[in-house]
């Protein structure tokens, strides 16, 4: 049995307080049977949910896209740490990031309980492009550009040529297909220059909009559909 709000609000639908509005102009209905309330419970598994008479599709697994502030690290529990998922209300908590942030990195975090989709994002073959602005310590010259454009040993792999979009001397936009450990920090270090601070703000397809940091949302079924 799941609430209304919350079916609605996992289904892609809009947050909570968005669907709770769609509920109370009685526009949803559970079996053909008006339903006004959003803490309303009902059998996901058996019963057929419409929205202005469309019916809702159901997926079971959940998707959100988090907005990371600085200072929390991408885990479901830290001794020492503020997690991410002090963030996201209790019925959230059982999900997974999909992939990490540094504990000072901040941007666009995936976060789900769909195995299969987040292991297939992952895998470097799978090549989803990420972007991340980079602010560095000292300008960014031509040297550096070509090396991270062409690639850089950084001991353990070989970076994949990416694509480098300056903003100004000390800011930069970068696009990597690969998720390694610090990868983008390692990157900057192994040209000669430190980043200073760093955000991603597009993964795959998603991008965050003007979603405030701190913030999350259910991804919308065409952005489900994009990912897989
Ligand atoms: N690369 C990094 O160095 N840190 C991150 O958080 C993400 C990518």
């Amino acid at each position: 049995m799941i609430r209304l709000d919350r079916f609605l609000a996992n289904q892609g639908i809009g947050t909570r307080k968005e669907v709770k509005q769609l509920i109370r102009q009685q526009l949803v209905r559970i079996d053909g049977v008006l339903i006004e309330r959003g803490d309303h419970k009902f059998d996901e598994e058996r019963c057929v949910v419409t929205l202005r008479d469309e019916v809702i599709e159901h997926h079971k697994d959940v998707y959100l896209l988090f907005h990371k502030p600085a200072g929390c690290v991408c885990a479901n529990h830290d001794p020492l740490h503020p997690t991410v998922f002090d963030h996201l209300p209790a019925c959230y908590q059982r999900l997974s990031t999909v992939g990490r942030l540094d504990k000072d990195t901040t941007g666009l975090l995936l976060i789900s309980d769909d195995g299969v989709l987040a292991h297939r994002l992952l895998t470097p073959s799978r090549h989803v492009r990420k972007g991340y602005e980079a602010t560095l310590l000292k300008e960014i010259d031509d040297a550096q550009v070509m090396a991270l454009t062409t690639g850089i040993d950084l001991g353990d792999f070989t970076t994949m040529p990416a694509e480098v979009q300056l903003i100004d001397a000390h800011r930069v936009r970068l696009y990597i297909c690969e998720g390694k450990f610090h990868q983008v920090k390692r990157m900057f270090h192994a040209v000669g220059n430190e980043v200073t601070a760093l955000h991603r703000f597009s993964f795959g397809p998603l991008s965050l909009g003007d979603l405030p940091q701190g913030e999350w949302r259910p991804l919308r079924t065409e952005e489900i559909e994009e990912l897989k």
